[in-house]
């Protein structure tokens, strides 16, 4: 094998034929400091590699002995360059009569999502629209502005304070919406511009660590709503979610009134989750990972907002104002965030297929409805496009053969029913 994490001469296969593995043998390289995984067929061994993966080796880590196809299709941007660090790392491929997944999945609907996701990349959904992010960092901006004049022309009373403080509470929830966007890198074309906007957003809009969120959320997307592998369910013993009250149950592990959670979630939860919990955990993160210049960027917020409001209030006041501020900020993001997640299934590794393990931890419906219904939305899209609209000509690729799997199944499946309603 190559140099662990050296760039490959390119991804051409190697002169000499592949090993041949079968699943039974990748399944035991699931261990710390000796993981196996698959993508497209192949088999990579990143024991190694998974300390230098940029997204941490944990998010690696969470896909090992699996198919990380389509997590390796989510996660990157630019699929050919990260596939030149691919090839060093490749150690066999899957034996012909091994199926492409690593459990009782259904193939059908993997290649149903897999085609739903080319037809949207070919239809261009994924391309960012530039004056919708200007104008939410302007508005972003302008708020910062608009609070800091309130208490600048009418002086720092209850009724001006209170205004600013929602207003800066706005401002802050805003923030992260924007921020989750470049951190997922949707906004600018090149990565680097995205990381470079997001350590601004994170670190002097909000004071806290691009990185820190990067860390959390990319887990969260790659394993939601599984424990121990997606951060923003791994809550006990302070909240027994899902499973896990079943197994403290069983166990009669008890260290909090948990038949009153659903109270001191009041408590704790929506106000606190920013102001203590994000703070505390984002400063050790800083410190101990060493992330000096998301320090530099978060003491540029902090030093902004005591400068701006120090000279109204004087110290007290001001940390009062930013205490009032994050606690109206930590309400918005909880409800808006959580919303989706907390009530759906919560629990251990269930090794489902990328689309299912998705929706299971977002919405009440089954994966291949989804994936018909969403490509038979997109089918009329195309079809309106090409039969009403100049662009793209009727004559194009697009118009020709864009036809999914799943809308197939959607229109043999439902369209005559609807046919005959409608009539
Ligand atoms: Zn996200």
């Amino acid at each position: 094998m190559g140099g662990v994490g050296e760039p490959g001469e390119g991804s051409a296969r190697p002169a000499a034929p592949l090993p041949t593995l079968r699943w039974e043998q990748i399944r035991q390289h699931n261990l710390p400091g000796d993981k196996w995984l698959v993508i497209e067929r192949r088999v990579y061994d990143i024991s190694r590699w998974a300390q230098r993966h940029p997204g941490g080796s944990r998010l690696i880590g969470h896909h090992g002995a699996e198919d990380a196809t389509d997590a390796f299709r989510a996660f990157h941007q630019d699929l050919n360059f990260v596939r030149k660090f691919l090839q060093p790392l490749l150690i066999g491929e899957l034996a012909p009569e091994e199926p492409s997944q690593d459990g009782p999945q259904d193939a059908q609907l993997v290649k149903d999502f897999r085609a739903l996701r080319q037809a949207a990349e070919d239809m261009e959904l994924f391309e960012a629209k530039p004056a919708f992010f200007a104008l939410l960092l302007g508005h972003i901006l302008a708020m910062e502005v608009l609070a800091w004049l309130i208490i600048y022309l009418f002086g720092p009373g209850w009724v001006p304070s209170t205004l600013a403080a929602l207003v800066l509470a706005t401002s802050q929830a805003q923030c992260w919406c924007l921020q989750h966007d470049l951190g997922h890198t949707s906004v600018f074309r090149k990565s680097q511009w995205n990381h470079v906007a997001q350590q601004f957003v994170m670190g002097q809009l909000k004071g806290f660590s691009a990185h820190w969120w990067n860390f959390r959320h990319f887990q969260h997307h790659a394993k939601p709503n599984i424990f121990h592998k997606d951060p923003d369910v791994t809550v006990a013993p302070v909240f027994l979610l899902g499973e896990s009250s079943v197994e403290y149950g069983k166990k009669k592990r008890r260290y909090l009134p948990y038949n009153h959670q659903h109270l001191y979630f009041f408590l704790i939860g929506p106000p606190l989750l920013t102001l203590v919990n994000f703070e505390v955990e984002n400063l050790a993160y800083m410190l101990v990972c060493m992330r000096w210049t998301d320090l530099l960027w978060a003491t540029s917020f902090y030093s902004r907002f005591f400068l701006c409001y120090v000279p109204f209030y004087g110290v007290p006041g001001a940390l009062l104002l930013f205490v009032a501020v994050r606690v109206l900020e930590s309400h918005w993001f909880v409800w808006i965030t959580q919303m989706n997640h907390i009530p759906k299934e919560i629990g251990h590794e269930k090794h489902r297929d990328w689309a299912s393990s998705q929706l299971a931890a977002t919405c009440n419906v089954e994966p291949s409805l989804f994936i018909d219904w969403f490509s038979g939305h997109l089918n009329f899209q195309i079809e309106h496009q090409c039969q009403h609209t100049l662009s793209p000509p009727a004559s194009s690729p697009r118009c020709q053969g864009t036809t999914t799997a799943g809308w197939l199944r959607w229109s043999r499946h439902c369209a005559p029913s609807m046919a005959s309603t409608t009539k």
